[in-house]
């Protein structure tokens, strides 16, 4: 499908494609056919081979060692790596990094920059985003959110617990979302603060049991329970404004939304692929199953539904240039989690025994992508927002031929 990106974005995803199909996707094969898993050391070799192509953390401004394209210019890119389970890592456009780079370097100040957002773009340090807490903490309602930050001299000391992080097993800093004035209401009372994971008093919990936990790498991502208490920092760890850290977390969840939604797209669109080539091979009561009309129309929804969820993506990073597009994001992450979610059970269900084994990639799509339909906002809370947009445009209209109740007939035994 042709989309008519932009000659950079075109020449950058034709590039990052080829990189996929030469080594990338051939290492993931071999993974998956020996169960040998990628080594640390053949993952930086991986970024090397990025970096000598100019492939290397696409999304970060050059001076801090990326390539310095803009959302846009990426967004094929990120498609691109969405084909193979190891593809964002392999360019450094990963998942929770790429979401905290940006966001550093959106808000950071020159100190942070320097100290967090350069290491972190060359993949010398990792890091994690803290929102999350278990019961009756912030989750789909972030206001819930209990975490404090208290301030004493010129340290925050911080006291919470979260869970759900992404990537807090290894990494090196934290950003945290904490209440920092109990009085104002949570959207203007709540920071994001940087905490090195080695201060005192930070301890990781665990590595939460999940769906889809099973790596193909020698280190996994992982998502962390980490406790919070005590945890002194120097103010000057704020990330970006003080009390602003919804406002922040928002413009990082904004584009995040959408980073996800292009590598799930690509996820889908190599199923698909997948499942077009079983299908074309594949014989079953004398004919392929490719010549068989109940799955070829299911083959021609999931083509249809995933060029809409793309089309949806690029119209929502259109607007994320001129306005928040809170909707038009919420709209295409709703779609998109749901349309990679069928297309990829679709694509299992097509490979038959093939599509449950894990020489295929297939089983692990599955496993993956089922938790998109959850984090970055769960469908029913997109939902929400998409509903409360469509009502609060309702305008007081006369429906024609509706008769009001006759007050007069009703009965008082039956009131209430
Ligand atoms: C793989 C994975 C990675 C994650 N990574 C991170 C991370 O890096 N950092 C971080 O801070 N968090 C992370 N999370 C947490 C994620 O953001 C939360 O799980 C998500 O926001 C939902 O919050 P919750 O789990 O507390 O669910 P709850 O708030 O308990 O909601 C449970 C369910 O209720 C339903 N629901 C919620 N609100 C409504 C409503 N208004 N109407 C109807 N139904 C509703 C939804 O179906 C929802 O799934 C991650 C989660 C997963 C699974």
């Amino acid at each position: 499908m042709e989309y008519h990106d932009s000659e950079t974005a075109q020449d950058m995803a034709d590039r990052v494609g080829a990189f996929m199909d030469d080594v990338v996707l051939p290492r993931e094969r071999e993974a998956l056919a020996t169960g040998e898993p990628i080594t640390t050391e053949e993952m930086e070799a991986l970024w090397e081979q990025a970096k000598e192509r100019d492939l290397f953390a696409p999304q970060v401004p050059t001076e801090y060692g990326g390539q310095g394209l803009d959302f846009r210019e990426m967004l094929p890119s990120f498609e691109q790596v969405g084909r193979s389970l190891i593809g964002a890592r392999s360019i450094r456009a990963n998942a929770p990094d790429e979401g905290n780079m940006h966001t550093l370097e959106m808000v950071g100040t020159p100190e942070q920059k320097e100290k967090w957002l350069r290491p972190l773009v060359s993949g010398e340090i990792s890091s994690g985003f803290s929102m999350t807490e278990p019961m009756q903490g912030g989750g789909s309602d972030p206001k819930m959110l209990k975490t404090t930050a208290q301030k004493d001299g010129d340290e925050w000391v911080l006291n919470g617990h979260k869970w759900w992080t992404t990537g807090g097993m290894n990494a090196d800093i934290l950003l945290v979302m904490a209440r920092t004035d109990p009085d104002a209401h949570p959207y203007e009372g709540t920071s994001i603060i940087l905490v090195p994971a080695d201060t005192e008093g930070v301890t990781v919990v665990r590595d939460i049991p999940h769906l889809g936990d099973h790596s193909i790498t020698e280190q996994s991502v992982g998502h962390a329970e980490i406790k919070y208490e005590n945890v002194r920092v120097p103010l000057k760890n704020t990330l970006g404004a003080e009390n602003q850290g919804f406002q922040i977390a928002q413009m990082r969840l904004g584009g995040g939304r959408l980073t996800h939604c292009m590598r799930y797209s690509g996820m889908a669109e190599r199923a698909l692929d997948i499942a077009k080539a079983y299908l074309a091979e594949r014989e079953a009561f004398g004919s392929t199953l490719a010549d068989k009309q109940a799955l070829r129309h299911r083959i021609a929804d999931a083509e249809t539904r995933l060029h809409a969820a793309r089309t949806m993506v690029r119209h929502a990073a259109r607007e994320l240039d001129h306005s928040e597009a809170r909707i038009e994001v919420a709209m295409a992450k709703l779609f998109t989690a749901n349309v990679t979610n069928d297309i990829i059970d679709l694509a299992v269900q097509c490979c038959g025994g093939a599509g449950i084994g894990k020489d295929l990639p297939l089983a692990h799509f599955y496993e993956h992508v089922r938790a998109f339909r959850i984090v970055d906002g769960a469908d029913e809370v997109h939902r929400r927002s998409i509903a409360r947009d469509a009502f609060d445009a309702v305008e007081e209209v006369e429906i024609p031929n509706t008769p009001q109740f006759d007050e007069e007939l009703w009965i008082d035994e039956f009131d209430g």
